[in-house]
């Protein structure tokens, strides 16, 4: 039996614009993620992630946004087995009809000018966004710049993403930014769409044990992502390596806060044994084997995300 799974993150939208992959989506490439590697991993959705680099120029920014932007409706058009998702429902409805539901997201707000342009990417079907990468930029500080937190752009961002129901994602934000943000959230769940545990593997890319219990407690969940280095430091990481951080979070947080967010075309050095997202479903077979059962599967693969996205989406 397959598994149907959300991958929470993904940089295929990049990745296409940034080696000028334009229209070959329903090509042989080599791609993490294109048509045909979808048709076998079987993903019941995926975000296409925006990610746009806040070292650039502003106008390379919002000049990035619209190229991806661009690319992912073209994807939609002309791939009838792909359709946007907007709503739980949409997911559903396109899995009945055997078609993969996308997710329109943005890894690093940079590309924006201005909180209010969130109205009209709200409206073009954006569902998930995080506010900053690594970086600094009008909104917050990511990893690499761990004094300052969120600004009061960033603060105006977080809340009218909370109005409009576009969920958060806290991947790459820095701890101070981190916690201002849970104060913000109140009651909202917030996700982290790809990081794993610092305790397991530190880099500031992961999250504390008190970051996880505070995503638990807004009902939000953590996607285990697949990028070498803050799976395991200095060694070829695989799927074991995976599953060490899911017990973990499994562990601290429950087993209905952990998802999956894959990194896919956003990783260098994909895991020895799933180099695309073809190759899903082994991460699955393996969690099985490790004692993991049926219905904590399902949930770890996406029914957790669908339950976050069902509080949050209007
Ligand atoms: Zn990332």
């Amino acid at each position: 039996m397959d598994y149907r799974f959300i991958d929470l993150h993904t940089d295929t939208l990049f990745r296409m614009m940034d080696e000028k992959r334009s229209n070959s989506f329903s090509e042989n490439t080599p791609m993490h993620i294109d048509l045909e590697k979808i048709k076998k991993g079987k993903p019941l959705a995926l975000t296409l992630a925006m990610f746009t680099e806040d070292k650039k120029e502003q106008s390379t920014r919002t000049l990035h946004i619209n190229q991806m932007l661009s690319e992912f409706f073209n994807i939609i058009n002309s791939n009838k087995e792909i359709v946007q998702a907007l709503t739980i429902n949409d997911i559903f409805q396109a899995n009945e009809n055997e078609k993969y539901s996308v997710i329109l997201g943005i890894e690093g707000s940079g590309g924006l000018q201005s909180h209010k342009d969130l109205y009209w990417l709200h409206r073009l079907g954006l569902r998930i966004i995080s506010p900053v990468w690594n970086d600094s930029n009008l909104f917050a500080s990511g990893n690499d710049f761990p004094n300052d937190g969120l600004t009061n752009e960033g603060r105006k961002l977080i809340k009218t993403a909370k109005e409009l129901g576009i969920v958060i994602d806290i991947s790459h934000l820095n701890y101070k930014g981190f916690f201002e943000l849970v104060d913000i959230m109140e009651n909202t769940p917030f996700i982290a769409t790809h990081s794993n545990s610092y305790r397991l593997c530190s880099t500031p890319r992961n999250l504390k044990d008190e970051q996880i219990k505070a995503i638990k407690a807004s009902g939000g969940i953590i996607g285990i992502t697949f990028y070498n280095d803050i799976l395991e430091k200095g060694k070829k990481a695989g799927i074991d390596d995976v599953i060490r951080h899911i017990d973990y979070i499994v562990d601290k947080a429950g087993i209905d806060h952990v998802g999956i967010g894959t990194d896919f075309d956003g990783i260098e050095r994909p895991l020895t044994e799933i180099s695309d997202i073809s190759m899903m479903q082994r991460l699955f077979e393996r969690l099985k084997d490790k004692g993991y059962k049926d219905k904590e599967i399902k949930k770890i693969a996406c029914e957790n995300a669908l339950r976050v996205f069902s509080e949050i989406w209007i």
